[in-house]
């Protein structure tokens, strides 16, 4: 469904991403695992276009979107903050971007309802942003996403800034959702057991290679060289 060719990127001087090829399968749910700092999060802007790579090509159901923005690439994206609108309701969140579409008022309110009983907070549309506790506002956040119908949901890290019970609850609806949707998930994470627990497919990144892409099962029981080794042994 996604391909990335041959993608470079160079931050002042630095390179962030050396000749990143990558190939995802519609569907999927992929996940892209290392350390701080090994361009997880580049990479995934630059499938949204958020940021352009200084080379290569990010190529969408065998299309070059490279020079395509980030609202016409049928892909949403959910960031770790957030980003909700404060001062709106839920259902005025949620419905921002269908607005910004035109689509008529009773279309809107279904499809917000239908959100929120995904994300499992059916009946909150009238309730204010601050009044939800962080693992609902990235529900909402999820929902907001989902609304515009996208054939790739793009997540960084966006359990992270939940506390650990939370966190596994989330999991496993982001899985339920995967599957209910059919639409291709592409998660970034720096955790290992979340990516373990999560993916169908596991990109292990450092320092702008990727180091090994296999299931969790081949990229745990069969990690192919030292570094994927440490890594996913620091979890247990
Ligand atoms: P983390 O888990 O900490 O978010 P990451 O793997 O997602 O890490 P990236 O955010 O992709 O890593 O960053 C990779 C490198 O590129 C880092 O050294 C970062 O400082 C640098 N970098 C990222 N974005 C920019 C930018 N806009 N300007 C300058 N340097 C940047």
């Amino acid at each position: 469904l996604i391909d990335l060719e041959h993608i470079s990127k160079s931050f002042d001087g630095e390179i962030v991403l050396d000749d990143l090829n990558l190939s995802i399968k519609e569907n999927s749910f992929v996940t892209l695992l290392g350390p701080s700092g090994c361009g997880k999060t580049t990479t995934l802007r630059i499938i949204g276009g958020f940021e352009q790579a200084d080379s290569g090509r990010v190529i969408f159901d065998g299309k070059d979107i490279s020079n395509i923005p980030p609202n016409k690439r049928n892909l949403n994206t959910v960031f770790q903050k957030y980003a909700l609108f404060p001062h709106m309701s839920i259902a005025e969140n949620i419905a921002f971007g269908l607005k910004i579409k035109n689509k008529p008022k009773a279309y809107i309110d279904d499809k917000i309802k239908y959100a929120l009983k995904l994300v499992n907070l059916a009946g909150f549309e009238k309730r204010s942003i601050n009044s939800l506790s962080g693992g609902q506002q990235q529900r909402i956040a999820i929902a907001r996403a989902i609304v515009n119908e996208p054939k790739v949901l793009l997540l960084d890290e966006p359990l992270g800034a939940l506390d650990l019970k939370l966190r596994q609850d989330m999991q496993y609806e982001l899985i339920r959702l995967k599957n209910e949707l059919g639409i291709t998930f592409i998660y970034v994470t720096h955790d290992q057991e979340e990516a373990l627990t999560m993916s169908d497919t596991i990109v292990v990144m450092n320092q702008g290679y990727i180091q090994q892409m296999g299931t969790p099962e081949q990229i745990y029981n069969e990690p192919e060289n030292a570094f994927v080794a440490d890594f996913i042994g620091e979890s247990n």
